[in-house]
C-alpha cells in the first residue's frame, strides 16, 4: 500500500504549512480514493462518472439506454443503473469520510458507449430482449462525425435530461444514507461538464436543484451539496459571469479547454506535435503544461469574470495540468483555491503548491 513515511512525511508535512492552495485529486475508484487519501488529498476534485459505466457488468445497460429510441427506453435501462451508480457513491462518500467529493455528471464523448462491432450489438439485444437490427438501426443514426464537438457532456443532460436526474438522485441518495448512518455527512458538489452558455448552466442548475430537493424531501434529512461547471470551453471562460450567476464553483478541464482553444485533438495531437517542439515552435507539449499565454488567458478572465458576479466562487483545475508544478504555480498566481490531479501526483502536487507559495511572498 502507498504510503508516505519518514522524512518524505516529515517533508510533506512542512510544504502543507506553506501552501495556500488546497490538493485534490482526480478519481472515481474505491482504489484511487483510498490511494489519494494516503498521499495527503484534501477531497476529490473530479470523479468522472462516465468510468463507472465501462464495466463489463454494466456496459449492457449504459448500451440499452444510449440506444434508447424515446424517453421510455432510456428511463427502463436508467432503472438498471440506478442502483449500481448510488452504491459506487455511498463507496466513494465513505472513503472520503466527509471531505467535499467533485462529481461530474455523465460526458462520455458518445462513440465510446456505442456499440463498436456487431457481436457488441448482439450482446445488447441479448441481455435487454431488444431487437439487433433496430439496436443497430439506432447506433448508426448516433454516429458522429466529430464525437468530441458533438453530442457530449451536458448536450447529453439537456436531450436526455432523465440521465442526470437519475445521477443527481443517486448522489444525494447517497449521501442521505451516509448522514443518516451517523457518519460525517459528505459534500457532494455537482459537477456539469462542456457547458458554454449561461442558459445551459441556468437548465442545468434547475434540474439539479429540482431533483436533489425532491430527494432530501423524501429522505427527510438536509445536506449541503453544490452546484458547479467545469470551464472547458473557450466561450465558456469569456462569458463566466454568465455561468458563476448559476454555478458556486469552476473546475477548468484543461485537457478539453486546451484542445478547443488550440484547436487540436487531444487524441492525435501526438502524431504531429513532435515536429512542431523539435522546430521550436511549441516549447513544451501544451496538454501537458499549460499554455500560460493562451489557455491560462482564458483562466485568468473567466477568474475575473466569474468573481465579479459572485466573489466567492470557488475555483479549481482538473485537467492533467492540475499535477504539473509549472501549472501548479500558475494556478497560484491566479488564486486559484485547489488543484486536482491523479492521485500518485498529489505529493509532488503538494510540494508544488508550497514552493508556489513560497516564490509569491
Ligand atoms: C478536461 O477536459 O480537462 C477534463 C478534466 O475532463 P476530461 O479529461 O474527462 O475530458
Ligand atoms: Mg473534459
Amino acid at each position: 500500500e502507498p504510503e508516505l513515511t519518514g522524512d518524505f512525511a516529515t517533508l510533506m508535512g512542512w510544504a502543507d504549512q506553506v501552501r495556500r492552495l488546497k490538493v485534490r485529486a482526480n478519481a472515481e475508484t474505491p482504489l484511487d480514493a483510498k490511494t489519494a487519501r494516503q498521499f495527503g488529498a484534501e477531497g476529490i476534485g473530479l470523479c468522472r462518472t462516465e468510468h463507472m459505466f465501462f464495466d463489463d457488468t454494466r456496459i449492457a445497460a449504459v448500451r440499452e439506454m444510449i440506444l434508447a429510441d424515446d424517453e421510455a427506453g432510456r428511463r427502463a435501462a436508467l432503472a438498471k443503473i440506478a442502483p449500481f451508480q448510488k452504491a459506487d457513491f455511498v463507496e466513494l462518500f465513505t472513503i472520503m469520510e466527509g471531505l467535499p467529493v467533485t462529481i461530474r455528471l455523465l460526458d462520455p464523448p458518445l462513440h465510446e458507449f456505442l456499440p463498436h462491432t456487431e457481436e457488441d450489438v448482439q450482446a445488447v439485444a441479448e441481455a435487454t430482449g431488444l431487437d439487433a437490427a433496430k439496436l443497430l438501426r439506432r447506433a448508426k443514426e448516433l454516429h458522429e462525425t466529430n464525437p468530441m464537438l458533438g453530442h457530449r457532456g451536458c448536450r447529453l443532460g439537456v436531450s436526455y435530461p432523465e440521465i442526470y436526474e437519475m445521477q443527481v438522485r443517486a448522489i444525494v441518495e447517497a449521501a442521505c444514507e451516509i448522514a443518516k448512518s451517523g457518519k460525517a455527512a459528505p459534500v457532494p458538489e455537482i459537477m456539469h461538464p462542456l457547458v458554454a452558455k449561461g442558459e445551459e448552466m441556468k437548465y442545468l442548475r434547475e434540474l439539479t436543484d429540482r431533483t436533489a430537493k425532491a430527494v432530501l424531501a423524501e429522505q427527510g434529512v438536509e445536506i449541503t451539496y453544490t452546484v458547479g461547471t467545469m470551464i472547458e470551453l473557450p466561450r465558456a471562460a469569456l462569458r463566466a459571469g454568465d455561468l458563476a450567476a448559476h454555478a458556486e464553483f469552476f473546475s477548468f478541464g484543461t485537457n478539453d479547454l486546451t484542445q478547443t482553444t488550440f484547436g487540436i485533438s487531444r487524441d492525435d495531437a501526438g502524431k504531429f506535435l513532435g515536429a512542431y517542439i523539435d522546430k521550436g515552435i511549441f516549447e513544451k507539449d501544451p496538454f501537458v503544461s499549460l499554455d500560460q499565454e493562451g489557455v491560462g488567458d482564458l483562466i485568468r478572465i473567466a477568474a475575473e469574470r466569474g468573481r465579479a458576479v459572485r466573489p466567492d466562487v470557488k475555483l479549481g483545475i482538473c485537467g492533467e495540468h492540475g499535477g504539473d508544478p509549472a501549472s501548479i504555480a500558475f494556478c497560484e498566481k491566479v488564486g486559484l483555491d485547489y488543484v486536482s490531479c491523479s492521485p500518485y501526483r498529489v505529493p509532488i502536487a503538494r510540494l508544488a503548491a508550497a514552493q508556489a507559495a513560497l516564490a509569491g511572498k
